[in-house]
């Protein structure tokens, strides 16, 4: 994503918990309009969480939420937005992520299109899956997806994005996850590690795309926020050569759903 800083190795990450890896930037702006737009929304969002939860109990299926990151540049999200409950730090509400320096294609139209994969081979393994968007000009927040993801009797929350580096050589997938220390949502973090684990484990082996590990992020606005357990898959960089190319190419694109779906068949099964 544009705003991503390279992770230049995963000890590295490791070693400082805080590392800020989506630096999300922050914009002077006016944001009561804002405000009261996320008020609006959120109260939207609480009452089809409420209608789905009702609807979970009569068919008992489990239900997956994907967050397909970003949207498209035609979409104003400068506004601000607290990063955690009670934080008082704002950040930008969104932006539209990184491009691929070799495909050119946007990473929000690439999270788009294996989300949709990911969700079709879901729901025809019987998940209930529902999206924080569908298409590139849905105006939500990270704020706001994840509180959509809480409300929507979701068991888990798999945010799906690319990474950016300005340094070409930066290769591999990874996922990010809340640490035990987070004030909000440290109590997610043995479950979302399993999760991240199990994704990155068959992501990695379906795609031959090297595995840089989990690793604890407290900056990011959409695990903050996250009451059940969350991850943000970095598919791969798409400022490198080999792994931007092979994420342009449907076929591969089908490979990195198939890998996404069974790591998150694995958790399920064995959770
Ligand atoms: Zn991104």
């Amino acid at each position: 994503m544009r705003e991503l800083k390279a992770v230049e190795s995963s000890s590295e990450l490791m070693e400082s918990k805080t590392q800020v890896v989506h630096q999300e930037k922050l914009a002077d702006q006016d944001t009561s309009k804002t405000q009261l737009d996320n008020s609006k929304k959120s109260n939207n969002i609480e009452q089809r969480g409420k209608q789905k939860k009702q609807k979970v109990l009569g068919t008992q299926k489990t239900i997956i939420a994907l967050d397909p990151g970003h949207q498209g540049p035609g979409i104003d999200m400068s506004g601000m937005e607290e990063n955690a409950p009670g934080s008082g730090i704002m950040k930008q509400r969104n932006n539209s992520g990184t491009t691929g320096r070799y495909s050119g294609i946007p990473e929000y139209q690439l999270n788009l299109d294996i989300a949709l994969q990911v969700k079709a081979q879901l729901v025809q393994r019987g998940y209930e899956v529902v999206m924080s968007r569908e298409n590139n000009d849905t105006a939500v927040s990270n704020r706001e997806r994840a509180i959509q993801a809480n409300e929507s009797g979701a068991l888990f929350c798999v945010r799906i994005h690319a990474n950016g580096s300005e340094d070409p050589e930066s290769y591999g997938a990874l996922c990010l996850i809340p640490s035990q220390e987070n004030p909000t949502a440290g109590n997610l973090y043995d479950k979302s590690f399993k999760l991240a684990s199990d994704i990155l484990e068959c992501y990695c082996e379906e795609t031959g795309f090297e595995n840089r590990g989990v690793q604890v992020n407290d900056t990011m606005t959409g695990i903050n926020w996250s009451q059940i357990p969350v991850v943000i898959l970095e598919m791969g960089f798409m400022t490198n050569e080999r792994e931007d190319t092979l994420m342009a190419e449907d076929t591969f694109q089908k490979t990195m759903a198939d890998g996404i779906v069974q790591g998150i068949e694995k958790y399920c099964t064995e959770k």
